[in-house]
Formats: C-alpha cells, structure tokens, sequence
C-alpha cells in the first residue's frame, strides 16, 4: 500500500472527510484491522483565505509547494490537494514534488464520464466557478459545464466561507443550494458536480430532492486515492 500525502486544511472540516473516507474504503477494501498509510500537511486557512482575496496566488503557490515538498520528505508517495479551488496552483505545487498529484477535476470527470454524463452544473467556489483553472480541465475531458448565475454564485460561495469552512450546517442554506441545483437542471444539467471539498457536509448525494446525480468531489478524489495506494504495480 503507498503512501497517501493529503494537503489539507484548506478547511480542516473537509480534510478530517478525506481522511475518515480514505480509512473507510482501505478497511471495506482489505477488510479487518487494515487502515490507511497516511501523512497529513495542513496548512492555517486563514492565511490562504487572505491571499485568495488579494489574488496573491503565486505567493499561495509557493506556501502549498513547500507543504507537498514536506509530505514528499515525510515519506509520501501520491499527493492530494485536499481542496478545488486551491487546484489553481496545482501546477506550481506538481513542480516541487517527485511524486503524482491526483487532480480533483482528472477524478471527478472520469466519475461524470462513467455515469455516461456530458452535460454538468457546478457548484464550488467563485474562484472554481468563474475562473477556468478547473472549468477548462472539465471541459478537456469533453464535459460542457454549466455555472450558476451571478446571484447564486454569491450565496454558494458564501455559505462554503460563512459556514462550511467553520464547521456550520444550516437547513436554510441546504435549502438554498437545492434550489441553486434545480435551477441548473432546468437548465439542462444532467448532473451537479459539488466541486467544493465542504459541500458534501451540506447536501447528501443521494439526498431524495435531487432530481439529477450529485457527484461528491471529496469522495470521488479520496475514493481515487485509494485506487491509486492499492494499484499492483
Ligand atoms: N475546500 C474548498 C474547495 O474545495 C474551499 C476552500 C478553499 O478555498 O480552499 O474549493
């Protein structure tokens, strides 16, 4: 089994999901006592956040690079940035390391491309939603994206920065984002992609008011990495 490098912290509540869900499929996997080799880096989101406002996101690059370089020191063998958004610098944080990254939007479009989807809306972010880092590498795996308007964009990324990123889960805001989701199914979404590591906390991917699938970024990148850990080589 290798060696799984989370970058996490980007917030700590999504990153202790990548790790309860990393365990969980090593032990359905392996079965009995088996668990998951995991290093964790995780990094103080408040000064992310800061430098996501400022758009300063060479100086963010350079803060994740080094955190990937110290899991790679500590033993790593895979990385995953335990975020979407923070995927803009995914280039720079790959240059520092020896090991593969798993790209969120790699792990997610083959899940969408599995269940025979082209058609998807997004949710995530404004810096997911609007700039094309993550977009246009959904796209490259010939999937046609569709995004919220303007006035859901805000109340989405509101409620992850609010309240997901600090652990707050409110039925007004679950509400809220069903409403975002249907409006992308009318449309014509033939599926939702969570595209945000906290979203999942809000809405449940089988919850029965989604009329279309939900594909969950953090199961689907923590379910990629257990794929990978456990691949013969
Ligand atoms: N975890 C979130 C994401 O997946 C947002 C927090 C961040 O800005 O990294 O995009």
């Amino acid at each position: 089994m290798r060696r799984i490098g989370l970058l996490g912290g980007m917030s700590w509540e999504s990153t202790a999901e990548y790790y309860r869900l990393i365990n969980t499929e090593v032990a359905t996997r392996l079965g009995g006592l088996h668990s998951a080799r995991v290093t964790l880096g995780s990094v103080d989101f408040a000064e992310v956040e800061a430098m996501q406002v400022a758009g300063d996101w060479g100086a963010a690059g350079e803060l994740l690079a080094a955190e990937a370089a110290l899991l790679e020191a500590g033993g790593a063998e895979l990385l995953l940035i335990c975020t979407n958004t923070m995927h803009k610098v995914a280039d720079t944080i790959q240059a520092a390391v020896g090991i593969p990254l798993l790209h969120v939007a790699d792990a997610t479009a083959a899940t969408v491309g599995d269940a025979g989807l082209t058609r998807v809306g997004l949710l995530g972010t404004a810096f997911t939603m609007e700039q094309d880092f993550y977009t246009a590498r959904l796209a490259q795996h010939g999937l046609d994206v569709l995004v919220p308007t303007a006035r859901d964009r805000a109340d989405v990324h509101r409620v992850i920065y609010d309240e997901l990123c600090l652990g707050v889960v409110r039925e007004k805001s679950r509400h809220r984002y069903l409403e975002v989701i249907d409006a992308l199914v009318a449309d014509g979404a033939e599926g939702v992609i969570l595209g945000c590591t906290e979203i999942e906390l809000l809405i449940d991917p089988d919850h029965p008011r989604t009329q279309v699938p939900v594909f969950p970024t953090t199961r689907i990148h923590a379910l990629a990495a257990v794929d990978a850990a456990l691949a013969q080589t």
